[in-house]
């Protein structure tokens, strides 16, 4: 499983094939039809990317993006523009607003991918690089293995992806209806205290002797990457 990205965008034809492609890049993609909503969405959503449409019905694409990098929690979110114009003006005055690449329709699919995969590799490292590190703890996402220093973890599919989905946040809180919505599929009903399970079985996996205890528990709050 790879980033969250955003998509506001009014055209329905255009999201359902860039979400597609996007998802066929194994990406958990999430969208808006329009701006209120979609910035409203971005905050609670909290994505690791947002394609941006310029031009929207109500609030414009500058004016999102303005929004989102005067807000100190998001002014790092990686944005791309999306727009129909191409002229070099709008393209500076798309980059003014804060937006980190800029894309005109139309685009090709290798091009997004490509585009979205350089800035997510440029914003955010954790997220895609081929081998993340907390500690001792490492994981090699090309070979899908974990270790504490030198001593390879075996871990279940589900354990795997909670750990890969902690380290690209580490120290950060998830709540369980977070690390479900992120972890399982959205299609199967799965209990909060599923989650409580596969911490467990990381946990035994992961905190081997003589390693600092992994995985934090926040009362009442959920579960973090960090020394317990
Ligand atoms: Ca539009």
């Amino acid at each position: 499983m790879k980033a969250k990205i955003f998509i506001v965008e009014d055209e329905p034809s255009i999201v359902t094939l860039v979400k597609y492609n996007l998802e066929k890049e194994d990406f958990k993609v999430f969208f808006s039809h329009n701006g209120e909503e979609g910035l409203k969405e971005i905050k609670k959503n909290e994505p690791d990317l947002v394609l941006l449409d310029w031009m929207l019905p109500d609030l414009s694409g500058i004016e999102i993006c303005k929004a989102l990098k005067k807000d100190p929690k998001f002014k790092n979110l990686p944005i791309i523009m999306l727009t129909a114009k191409n002229q070099d003006e709008d393209k500076v005055l798309g980059l003014n607003t804060g937006a980190d690449d800029y894309l005109s329709k139309p685009f090709s699919h290798t091009e997004l991918i490509a585009r979205v995969n350089a800035l997510l590799r440029r914003s955010k490292p954790s997220i895609s690089e081929d081998v993340v590190t907390f500690g001792d703890l490492k994981i090699d996402r090309l070979q899908r293995k974990v270790f504490r220093g030198v001593v390879e973890i075996d871990l279940g599919p589900t354990e795997y992806k909670l750990i890969d989905f902690f380290i690209k946040n580490p120290t950060r809180v998830y709540s369980r209806e977070q690390l479900l919505e992120n972890i399982w599929t959205s299609n199967v009903y799965v209990e909060t205290r599923t989650v409580d399970v596969h911490i467990r079985r990381l946990r035994q996996a992961i905190n081997i002797p003589d390693t600092k205890k992994l995985i934090r528990t926040v009362r009442s709050a959920g579960y973090a990457l960090d020394n317990d």
